[in-house]
Formats: structure tokens, sequence, C-alpha cells
């Protein structure tokens, strides 16, 4: 049987017949975080600019902003070490992504993210450091496995501001970094898509846009900056590069269809390599409530046989990792009656500032169907579907290991684990929900992309998650934020060094 080639692979006549053309310095495709963070880096760096982007708005979603030791870290005495923080990152990716890139963002990110912070709060933000959500406030304390810095920024409206405000706090940097970007005179053309690149005589040298009118084609003089985001909304290349993605509950990226991998595809009709290493998705088990299993606190879980089988430590992707190669893509997570005890003890920072009744919110969830209840472990494995004799031998043996204090099993530490022993028992289904799923073009240390022979392509960047090598296997939550940190970074980097005709490493152009 012949396969048939995918689209990637099956290189379009050259369209050559357009509505129009024009000649600008830098076109950046897509006006995501990356790309309007590039579009305004380059136009503030006096480069005449445009950004394409294919639907009728900006994209943003999500609210962690990491930037590694930024002018608010410094307001909250916090200190990263880039160094340790670079280490873990490329540890995660078991040495397969490029170093320097990661290096690159550990060292400079905080200074790319502080024009931000300035520019936010000139407009009247605010911004602050987030250690509640994926980041917890004492887990840069932990030993390097699950080692979290306190690195998200979160840009909020204050209290009595005429600011409007949104669910997704990145919004309010992408509005306000597009609006600052169009002031300088860039221009954003929304509803037009990039569908082809030109190269000439090796060069990047235009890229051919589709709009309501046909094609037209676009010249830059300087380069083209690629800012499509990954692949999270492309099965096919799902199936091909991530195909664990597949397994997630449910795709909570948008707009639909944002992420289709069409800088990929573009970059390899012109001979652009895809990234090397294999992607890292960024799928979180969404909590219900502060309790959550498996977000915020770590409880013992178990597959649909009702044994255990990973370690819990609630370190996001780990667990959804697991769950997603569990037999049959189950997994449940059990807790005890003294779970507000366990809860506090697991994560006393975050506990603290709960304002909420945790008995309350795990009741309500009872209540809504999200959690189940028992007042016997028989009772609970019924209601679960699991075989009630594996349940209780698993918890016995797992609470012989907390008494212990050392899990010889699965290693999670101490302070993560928590006996079932005192009825009333509760299960709640560990969900695993796709945020992402970053996947680029293979880029060197300036984040130039490359052909299959690493050699980079002259006039072609890639920004955000089209940038390949970064992340890889897991998405490390070593530095919460770093989806849209790294986007920040690159696209200030690229965007300002292409502005002023060189390379992020100072290299002239
Ligand atoms: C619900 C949710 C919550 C999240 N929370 C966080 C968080 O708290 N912290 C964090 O770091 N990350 C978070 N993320 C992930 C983060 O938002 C993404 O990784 C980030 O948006 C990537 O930015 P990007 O600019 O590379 O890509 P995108 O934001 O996807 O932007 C790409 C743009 O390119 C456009 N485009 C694509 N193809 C073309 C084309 N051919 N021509 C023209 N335009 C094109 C798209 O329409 C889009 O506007 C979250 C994601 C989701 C969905």
């Amino acid at each position: 049987m012949e396969l048939k080639p995918h689209r990637w692979q099956q290189t379009p006549e050259p369209i050559t017949e357009f509505a129009s053309e024009r000649t600008t310095d830098i076109v950046v495709l897509g006006a995501g975080i990356a790309g309007v963070i590039a579009t305004h880096s380059a136009a503030e760096a006096g480069a005449e600019i445009i950004c394409v982007e294919k639907f009728g708005s900006f994209t943003a979603h999500g609210t962690d902003i990491c930037g590694v030791n930024s002018k608010v870290h410094e307001r909250y005495s916090i200190h990263i070490d880039p160094i340790k923080a670079a280490r873990l990152i490329y540890s995660w990716s078991q040495q397969q992504s490029n170093y320097a890139l990661i290096r690159t963002y550990t060292e400079r990110s905080g200074e790319a993210l502080n024009r931000y912070v300035d520019l936010m709060e000139e407009a009247g933000y605010t911004v602050k450091i987030n250690d509640e959500m994926t980041a917890r406030t004492d887990w840069d304390t932990l030993d390097d496995r699950y080692q979290m810095f306190r690195s998200p920024h979160l840009f909020e409206v204050p209290e009595g501001s005429s600011l409007p405000t949104t669910t997704w706090n990145s919004a309010y940097l992408v509005r306000t970094a597009l609006a600052a970007a169009e002031k300088l005179g860039a221009r954003f053309l929304f509803n037009t898509e990039a569908v082809q690149l030109v190269r000439e005589g090796g060069r990047v040298t235009a890229v051919i846009v589709k709009d309501g009118e046909g094609f037209h084609r676009i010249n830059a003089r300087k380069g083209i900056i690629v800012a499509t985001g990954g692949i999270t909304d492309n099965e096919e290349m799902l199936e091909c590069f991530c195909p664990i993605a597949l397994r997630a509950d449910r795709n909570d990226n948008f707009p639909k269809g944002g992420n289709m991998g069409d800088g990929l595809v573009m970059g390899k009709w012109i001979g652009a390599a895809f990234s090397r290493v294999y992607p890292a998705p960024v799928i979180h088990p969404v909590s219900f409530t502060v309790l959550a299993p498996g977000f915020n606190s770590s409880w013992l879980m178990v597959n649909r046989d009702g044994r255990r089988f990973c370690n819990e430590t609630a370190y996001e992707p780990c667990i959804t990792n697991a769950r997603m190669n569990a037999p049959g893509n189950v997994a449940w997570a059990i807790w005890d009656s003294h779970f507000e005890e366990n809860f506090k003890r697991q994560e006393p920072a975050k506990y603290a500032r709960i304002t909420e009744s945790v008995p309350e919110a795990v009741e309500r969830a009872v209540q809504e169907g999200d959690y189940l209840k028992a007042d016997t472990l028989e009772e609970l494995a019924e209601k679960m579907g699991v075989p009630a004799g594996n349940l209780i031998s698993t918890v016995e043996r797992y609470n012989r290991l907390v008494e212990a204090g050392d899990d010889t099993d699965f290693g999670v530490p101490e302070r993560f684990l928590s006996a079932v022993k005192d009825g009333p028992f509760y299960a709640g289904t560990i969900s695993a929900w796709m945020l992402s799923v970053p996947y680029g073009l293979h880029v060197d240390a300036n984040s130039q992309v490359c052909d299959d022979d690493d050699e980079p392509i002259e006039g072609l960047f890639a920004v955000g998650n089209a940038q390949g090598d970064f992340f890889a296997n897991a998405y490390p939550v070593t530095l919460p934020g770093s989806n849209h940190g790294r986007s920040v970074c690159f696209g200030r980097l690229v965007g300002q060094a292409l502005a002023n005709d060189q390379l992020i490493d100072g290299t002239p152009l």
C-alpha cells in the first residue's frame, strides 16, 4: 500500500500571480504573544514592519509570564539562579534541546520583560509575581527533580481602573504591545494568511499572503519572523510528532485552527528542517477546586485496576503524562477525611492564602459529581469501577510506606505522602487538558531557522512556539510561565536584532 504524503511533504507550485506587491523591512507571521512582541520590538528599534495574522484579531491566552530576574523579581527580593534553571530545563529534555537557547532565555528574559513591565505600568496595569497557581511559593526549596522557581509575572487591572478586563491576563500585555507598535508605525494586517515563503538565491526574501482579495507578495529587506505558534490544532502533525497529545481529554487552545503548524509547513517547503526534538506538550490536570487532585496537592493515584502506578508528586506534566499512558487512559486520586490537614502540610503557603473553606469546596465538588465519596474503600471501589481487593491492598501498602516516611516504591518525598486511613474516602479522576503543543522549526542559537544540514537560512527566524529545539519530551515547570516567557524573550531579542541588522548574539548581518 502506498502511503499518502503529508501536506508538508508536498511542495506546491510557487504562487506567482498577485493582486499586489509591497516591500518592508521585516514581516512577522502571526499576531500571538511572540509575533506581537517581535513586531513592537522591531518597530521600537526603528524598522518598518508588517505583521500578518490569519484571524480577525490577535491571539492571547493564559496568565503567567516568566522573565528571569526581572525588575519585579528584584522588588520581591527573588533571585533565580540562571545557570541552575537552564541546567534543569536542559535536563528535562535529556540534553536534546539547544542549551544555548535555554541559557539565553534564563540570562536575558528578565531584561526583555522589563521593557513590558514599564510599558504596562505606564498604561495603568499592575504587575505581581504569581506564586499561587502553577508556581508554589516554597517549591524552589525542593530537590532538583521538583524544583520550581517563583518566576511567573501576572499583569492585572487595578481596582477602580477604567481599563477593560478579560479572562486571560496575557491579553493585557498583547493588546498593549500591539497598540504601542501601531503607534510606532507598525502595520497589522488581520484576516491575512501567510501561505508561502519565497526563497531566492538561498535567502528568504518574501512571503505570499492571502486575504479576501487574493494573493499578495510582501518583500522583506531584513528578514521574516515566523511566529505562527505550534501544532496544537493539527491532528495529522500530532499523530506524527506527539501522539500522546491525542490522549488528552480535550484541547483548550483557541481560537480553533490557530495552531495548524503553518509556519513549519511553509518552512519545510523552502528547505527548513523541523525541530530535532520530541515535542513537550503542555497538558495540565486542571482543577475543579482548591484541592483538585494532582494539581495543587499530591494524593495516592491508582489506575483502572486499582493499582498504584506512578510518582504522584504534583509536578504538573508528570501527572498527566502518567495518566495518559496508564491502561485505559484513566487515573484516580484517592484521599481520606484528613484532606484539609494533609493539604495544609503539603502546601502550607498555598493553604494560608486560600479564602474559601476547603471542606466546603470538596463537598461542592462531590455534589456536582466531580468527586466520588464513600464511607468505606469497598464502596468507593465500586463507585470508581475498580476491583475492591486491589484498591484495598494498594491502600494498605501505601499507608505502610507513609508510616515509614519512605516511599520505596515510587520515591514521592515524605512531605507529599498522605495516608488514606479514615473514612469518608474520596476519589477524583485526573484530568488532562491540552493547552498547547509547542513544536517548531529547527533553529540555531540565534533563533535563525536552519536546514537539515544545520546551516542557517538567510532571512528566516522563528519565535514563540514556532521556535523548535527549546523544550523536549516533557514541558518543564521549572520556570512556570515559560511558554509566554520564551515568546517574549525571543520575540524581543530577534525583533530588535533584525531591526539593527544583527543576530541576537550581536553578529552583523
Ligand atoms: C487556555 C490556555 C492557558 C495557557 N496558560 C499559559 C500560562 O499561564 N503561561 C504560559 O506560559 N503559557 C500558557 N499557555 C500557552 C501559551 O499561551 C502559548 O504557548 C503561547 O500563546 C504561544 O505563543 P505564540 O505567539 O508562539 O503562538 P500563538 O499564541 O498561538 O499565536 C500564533 C498566531 O499565529 C497565527 N497564525 C497561525 N498561522 C498563521 C498563518 N499561516 N498566517 C498568519 N497568521 C497565522 C495564529 O492565528 C495566532 O494568532 C496557555 C495556553 C492556553 C490555550
